[in-house]
């Protein structure tokens, strides 16, 4: 079964791909749709489905697309849907956990979640589907491995920080992968 995910982020795509071998996933990419997707709204859930709307209203195929966030509870949930460029326009990963660090300096509650939005979109359709994984904050960057903000972030029941994770224990746990597993059980289902 073919599904089309709306995204040109390769890496995204790979991952998916890798969590959903049985399935035939393709990026817009290869629908030959080159434009950037618009990401206008102030919550994941409008994200996410704004860019699935986008291309099944302006391409006519049913579509899945994802947008996901750091909840930092001391910080009203924040930097959620900005987590890509919450220390600026430049998206970078060291400066946006380094700001984060900064405002939870004497802090001891730091507890944090990851938050996956799934939306679907198709001929009279709409649906929307989440995964959360709980944690907390460390006070300094530990790890190499993933991206964004995994050095600082310790899933609950583990010592490690994402970043010190193998791809596959990060995958077996994360956010995206329990978004991705509801939407599947439901496309399993229809
Ligand atoms: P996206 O919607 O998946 O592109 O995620 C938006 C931003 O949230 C990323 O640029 C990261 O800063 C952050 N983020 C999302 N998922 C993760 C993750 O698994 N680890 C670390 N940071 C993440």
């Amino acid at each position: 079964m073919k599904i089309v995910l709306a995204t040109q982020n390769q890496n995204k795509i790979k991952e998916i791909k890798n969590a959903l071998p049985q399935y035939n996933i393709v990026g817009i990419d290869e629908l030959n749709i080159r434009e950037e997707l618009p990401e206008n709204q102030n919550t994941l859930e409008g994200n996410a489905l704004e860019k699935a709307h986008y291309v099944f209203n302006n391409f006519g195929v049913a579509c899945f697309a994802d947008d996901s966030g750091l909840e930092i509870e001391a910080l009203q949930n924040e930097p959620g849907v900005f987590s890509a460029r919450y220390a600026g326009p430049q998206r970078s990963d060291d400066d946006n956990m380094n700001l984060v660090l900064d405002k939870l300096s004497n802090l001891n509650h730091r507890n944090a979640q990851f938050r996956t939005v799934i939306a679907y979109v198709g001929e009279n359709i709409e649906k929307t589907f989440e995964g959360t994984v709980k944690g907390t904050i460390t006070t300094e960057k530990r790890g190499e491995n993933g991206f964004g903000y995994d050095p600082i972030f310790v899933p609950e029941g583990f010592s490690k920080t994402f970043a010190e994770m193998t791809m596959e224990e990060k995958g077996k746990i994360s956010h995206r992968k329990k978004a991705v597993e509801k939407f599947i059980q439901w496309v399993e289902m229809h």
